[in-house]
């Protein structure tokens, strides 16, 4: 197979990419990628309620509603209840000392009200004006390797594409196991550096469908911060009356792991204060988000390495392959990739929002 742009993820990123490029060239580019959705979406719906969810809960401060004409957005008070007073940041950052570029979660909790995409799927499809998930020209597999001097991928099912660029926006980390035929040695040297060098808190996020009378619609955050409960915090948003979504949190690292159990262990801790009631759940799903909190060290190797890759038509695009902590709204509505075609058709249009 032969194309000329491949985009490697299906996140906001890759959907980004792909709605700029789909104007620019003459046949679509090609998606791959092994589940869809990247980190903001469910890869597949909850069931019980026909729409896909964030992973996390993903908030969107009031300023920024007037700049997402397309998507349906909630805007309630936020209400913070310390269930434990302790080292909250701390045990968020899996006792670890690394400093982290921002704090998802936690940077809404002084403010009264937040917002929220009702359905992020749809939003960033309308967005992006991209018609459906069908309509994408995408192969759903894995990638066993990128001969950077050939310009060929060969994916896991054994599929060989030949390109003229790639749009990367898979982790940085997962570059080395993959990248081959790079005869510069300075790039093989940061690829090989990457893994030490960025560092990173992950997340288990649980995620549980209520349905239950809601009294009030607010969104309800709950903090607890010792050791003594593996969760640190749980965030309640309401869907409809009867009808609320609950993620409960807790972060790993090496200095602070994850134990086999520790599902039933979220969820007993769960039940035991009272933020679920067994009998009212009707549905229920977990993730793991690897890259939950990026470190804020040593980002000039990213640069480095983004530049010696341009150089092979390997453009690092998005959160975990640039390493920088865009959120929806810049992802959306401000960044793009850093392809020099794609940034003289941006200048040409004038206005690059308007998608
Ligand atoms: C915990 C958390 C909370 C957030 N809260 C907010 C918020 O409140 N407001 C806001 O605006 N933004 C928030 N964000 C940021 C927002 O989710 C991102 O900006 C957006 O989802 C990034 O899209 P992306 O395509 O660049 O990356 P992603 O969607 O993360 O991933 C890109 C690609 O890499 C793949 N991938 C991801 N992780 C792995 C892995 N470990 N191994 C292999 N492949 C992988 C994905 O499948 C996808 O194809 C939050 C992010 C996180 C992690």
């Amino acid at each position: 197979m032969k194309v000329k742009g491949v985009i490697i993820g299906s996140g906001l990123s890759g959907l980004k990419s792909y709605a700029l490029l789909s104007k620019q060239l003459d046949s679509p580019p090609l998606i791959i990628d092994f589940t869809f959705g990247g980190s903001l979406v469910m890869p597949v719906d909850i069931t019980k309620l026909s729409r896909v969810v964030p992973k996390v809960p993903i908030f969107i401060s009031t300023e920024l509603v007037s700049f997402f004409p397309h998507c349906s957005i909630k805007c309630l008070p936020l209400e913070v209840i310390v269930l434990k007073e302790g080292d909250l940041i701390d045990k968020v950052k899996g006792y670890t000392t690394i400093n982290v570029q921002r704090l998802w979660i936690y940077e809404i909790l002084k403010k009264n009200e937040v917002c929220f995409l009702i359905e992020p799927n749809d939003c960033i499809f309308k967005s992006l004006n991209i018609a459906s998930v069908t309509s994408l020209n995408r192969v759903r597999d894995n990638i066993r390797k990128i001969d950077a001097e050939r310009k060929n991928i060969v994916t896991s099912q054994g599929l060989i594409i030949e390109y003229d660029f790639i749009v990367y926006t898979w982790p940085i980390h997962s570059l080395r196991n993959i990248l081959t035929n790079i005869s510069d040695i300075s790039v093989n040297k940061m690829l090989t550096t990457v893994d030490s060098a960025l560092n990173y808190v992950s997340i288990y996020s649980q995620l549980y469908l209520i349905n239950e009378k809601i009294s009030e619609q607010k969104v309800s955050v709950f903090v607890h911060g010792t050791k003594t409960y593996r969760m640190h915090t749980a965030v309640k948003v309401p869907i409809s009356d009867n009808l609320y979504t609950i993620y409960v949190l807790t972060s790993y690292s090496k200095n602070y792991p994850l134990h086999a159990g520790i599902g039933e262990k979220l969820y007993s801790e769960a039940k035991r204060l009272r933020l679920i009631n067994p009998a009212t759940i009707i549905d229920y799903a977990d993730v793991n988000i690897t890259y939950g909190f990026l470190g804020a060290e040593n980002l000039d190797i990213v640069d480095e390495l983004r530049r010696g890759l341009g150089n092979y038509n390997i453009h690092l695009f998005g959160r975990i392959a640039e390493w920088r902590e865009y959120d929806v709204a810049t992802l959306l509505l401000k960044a793009v990739p850093t392809i020099p075609e794609l940034r003289w058709v941006i200048f040409e249009d004038g206005d690059h929002q308007e998608m």
